[in-house]
């Protein structure tokens, strides 16, 4: 490893050792002692690194460009060198054809939809970096004026999607059945048969997640625009009080987290019962048992109707988070102990021991009972199997993974701040580092940032500095493939607003924590 600035010469040299792996052999040389500032290079073999840098900035220098890829996919108004006014014609009900004013908010991937669950984790992402970094999130000093427009430019299209019973609707523009229909550009002319449509159901991760986000608008303009706070807030209390706060495990946990964020918006005791009995159940979901015939444990169930181990492609981590956030939220409750240990458990049960299995140190997407498709499953212990990247012989539905790993860089950077764990805060940098480029492939699945960037599937406006690919996929032997050349591959090289989303979210808590 050499210094290739023009200052005094600075070289070190390592041995290569063999490391474990379950991704293929590999040999690994650690230069974690160096912490002298510097650009760097190593030489391995006939190899050359990429040039990588040793200084404190090192992942904050390039958060405002990710934050930048927001502005570029608004909807509903021009984005200059992007994309011309478009869709002002947002869009007619697909069961009555009545036009609703659903213009504004984001485009939310590689395409022109605007899929609600998916693009406010956009709205998460901004709201996780105003909340931890405040004005000094932006190295530059631009200050939180640019967060707070874009919050409020994405939020404009969200609270338009809350219907009058507070109940809130699924996307605009999603594909009428389950297609690309809707996904072009349109005339902005309202009444012409190239309108779009939207989807008036209303599905319950959505009203859990609105409910949460509203709740931190709340919080975060409640000192600079009271009334804007207020609207939030109450566009969050119409949510919460005509939904039932039930579900999976994937709605427990979202609802778990609405609570706490309610309680913290209003200090009502009654939000503090709420979330203390939500958070409960999802306790209760938590697989504790341990044996000779399992290799980890403290994973969380499907539901309560299946002991399924808990999958998620984006938010595989946030039960896990949720229980932690109200055990800070609420440390004096008589349940904050066994939260925290739910989360303790959660991570070094089977967190720990899962990213062990490979080199990379990245959390694998989860376990599984025996093989149920026909495709390769890794043993792990007794019945117990495992997969690095989703099953594609199950469904058509399969992509790359940055948001379920980003969302594990969340809850270890929470998680470490809070039990005191530097080894759990190392972990939720691994997670960052596959997306950013430590992979099989050497490639930063994010435009414009590290090395080697394929190009992205985004079929309406090309590259977009900052935006985040859906990642690396396995193959039916759980192999990684990713789409290095140039045939379009929307599983691994499209944009996402979760992976996105959740980046910023990791971020924001690992720059405002040691
Ligand atoms: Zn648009």
């Amino acid at each position: 490893m050499r210094d290739i600035s023009s200052g005094p010469a600075f070289r070190a040299e390592r041995p290569l050792v063999s490391v474990s792996s379950d991704l293929g052999a590999a040999v690994a040389a650690d230069f974690g002692d160096i912490t002298r500032q510097g650009l760097y290079q190593i030489r391995a073999g006939d190899e050359l690194s990429p040039p990588f840098f040793i200084r404190k900035d090192a992942w904050r220098r390039f958060l405002p460009v990710v934050v930048s890829y927001h502005r570029a996919q608004r909807c509903g108004v021009a984005t200059p060198n992007v994309h011309g006014v478009c869709h002002l014609d947002d869009a007619r009900r697909r069961d009555t054809g009545a036009h609703v004013d659903a213009t504004g908010g984001w485009h939310d991937a590689g395409d022109l939809r605007k899929w609600m669950d998916a693009t406010m984790m956009n709205a998460f992402g901004l709201l996780a970096i105003a909340r931890h970094l405040g004005a000094g999130w932006d190295l530059a000093g631009s200050g939180l004026a640019p967060l707070e427009e874009e919050l409020r430019w994405g939020n404009s299209y969200f609270l338009k999607m809350q219907d009058t019973d507070g109940r809130v609707w699924a996307d605009v523009a999603g594909g009428v059945n389950g297609d690309n229909s809707d996904n072009h550009w349109t005339d902005n002319i309202t009444g012409t048969p190239d309108d779009r449509y939207l989807n008036p159901a209303k599905r319950p991760l959505i009203q859990a997640m609105f409910t949460a986000m509203e709740s931190m608008y709340a919080q975060q303009f409640k000192a600079a625009d009271r009334d804007y706070s207020a609207r939030c807030l109450d566009a969050a209390r119409r949510c919460w009080n005509v939904n039932p706060h039930e579900g999976d495990t994937e709605e427990l946990g979202w609802w778990t987290l609405a609570a706490v964020e309610l309680h913290r918006a209003t200090s009502e005791s009654a939000m503090r019962r709420a979330a203390e009995e939500i958070a409960t159940r999802l306790a209760g979901l938590q697989q504790t048992g341990s044996g000779s015939d399992r290799a980890v444990t403290g994973f969380w169930s499907t539901s309560a109707k299946s002991t399924e181990p808990y999958k998620n492609a984006v938010h595989s981590a946030l039960p896990a988070f949720a229980i932690l956030e109200a055990a800070r939220a609420f440390p004096d409750s008589g349940s904050a102990k066994s939260w925290r240990e739910a989360a303790r458990r959660y991570i070094e049960a089977y967190v720990v021991p899962m990213c062990n299995r490979s080199a990379y140190g990245l959390m694998p997407f989860g376990i599984y009972h025996g093989s149920p498709t026909p495709e390769h499953y890794r043993p792990l212990s007794g019945n117990l199997t495992y997969r690095f990247f989703m099953p594609v012989r199950k469904q058509f539905w399969w992509q790359g993974l940055n948001a379920h790993l980003a969302s594990h860089a969340v809850l270890l950077a929470s998680a470490a701040a809070e039990f005191n764990q530097r080894a759990w805060r190392e972990l939720a940098y691994r997670q960052l580092e596959w997306t950013f480029g430590a992979n099989p492939f050497g490639a930063t699945l994010a435009s414009g940032i590290g090395e080697r960037n394929p190009y992205p599937h985004s079929r309406y406006v090309g590259v977009i500095p900052g935006g985040i690919m859906n990642g690396i996929c396995g193959n039916a032997a759980d192999e990684p493939i990713l789409d290095t050349g140039y045939a379009g591959t929307w599983r691994t090289n499209e944009y996402w607003s979760p992976h996105v989303g959740y980046f910023e979210w990791a971020q924001a808590i690992l720059e405002s924590t040691t």
